[in-house]
């Protein structure tokens, strides 16, 4: 693979979660898990609350171990999945994700769209093949769902364009929230992905890990009108993981 900048500013790998099998992380693949753990977000819904706010006092796999077991499982695992946490924080997951290419394995990439420049360097130099990218809410209260208010989504938008673009496979999707997500917002959400290949509307799940309790999921109903919101924009619109 070709090497690429180290991000200043930045960290090396480090990963705090494994999972060694998983047919729900990387559509239509058996594929592995890989947990980094630091975010540049906090959305309040967020179900990895301790892996955002206080990676280092999380557990770090051993690397070698990681890489030992994905050599092993070549010929049963298709692909892996990098998710977090955010994993463009990091500095060496380029370096990181070619020795996983190397083993001929499918990568796919969470993330939440705020590193546009990592994630276009990353598709172009044939990194990823596929990317499934968070919008937290529409434009307008985006700074409500990422936590981060007045949050400029101007590189979010960036990460959208490029994706819309079709370069690399990918989704995009939102954990909808009652309190957060109104037809309003997932109306203009629907006409900033207009022609997306594919976008997945997820309720929100409580947990005892989230950031900020007392959030709850949307009704079926609710769901199930957003989805016909969205329909005349984007065809491929789906309801994910809803009881
Ligand atoms: S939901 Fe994703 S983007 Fe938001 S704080 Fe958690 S890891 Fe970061």
């Amino acid at each position: 693979m070709p090497l690429l900048k180290v991000q200043k500013g930045y960290k090396l790998m480090e990963i705090h979660g494994f999972v060694k099998t998983t047919l729900l992380d990387y559509p239509g693949h058996l594929a592995a898990t890989i947990f980094t753990g630091g975010c540049n977000f906090r959305c309040p819904f967020c179900h990895n609350a301790s892996l955002v706010l206080s990676p280092a006092a999380q557990p770090v796999f051993d690397e070698a171990e990681v890489f030992n077991t994905l050599r092993k499982r070549t010929g049963i695992l298709e692909g892996v999945c990098i998710t977090g946490g955010e994993p463009t924080l990091y500095s060496g997951l380029a370096e990181f994700i070619g020795r996983i290419k190397d083993l001929g394995y499918l990568v796919k990439l969470d993330t939440n769209g705020n590193n546009p420049h990592i994630i276009k360097e990353l598709v172009k130099n044939g990194y990823l093949d596929y990317v499934a990218m968070d919008i937290k809410n529409s434009r307008v209260n985006y700074g409500l769902s990422n936590g981060l208010s007045d949050f400029d989504t101007r590189r979010v938008e960036e990460s959208v364009s490029f994706l819309l673009s079709g370069t690399v496979e990918y989704e995009f999707r939102t954990t909808v929230v009652r309190e957060h997500h109104t037809r309003e917002d997932m109306l203009e959400i629907g006409k900033w992905l207009e022609g997306a290949s594919a976008y997945f509307l997820q309720p929100y799940k409580d947990s005892e890990d989230v950031i900020l309790s007392g959030l709850t999921a949307p009704s079926k109903t609710d769901m199930s009108s957003y989805k016909d919101l969205l329909k005349p924009y984007i065809q491929n619109v789906q309801i994910r993981g809803m009881d």
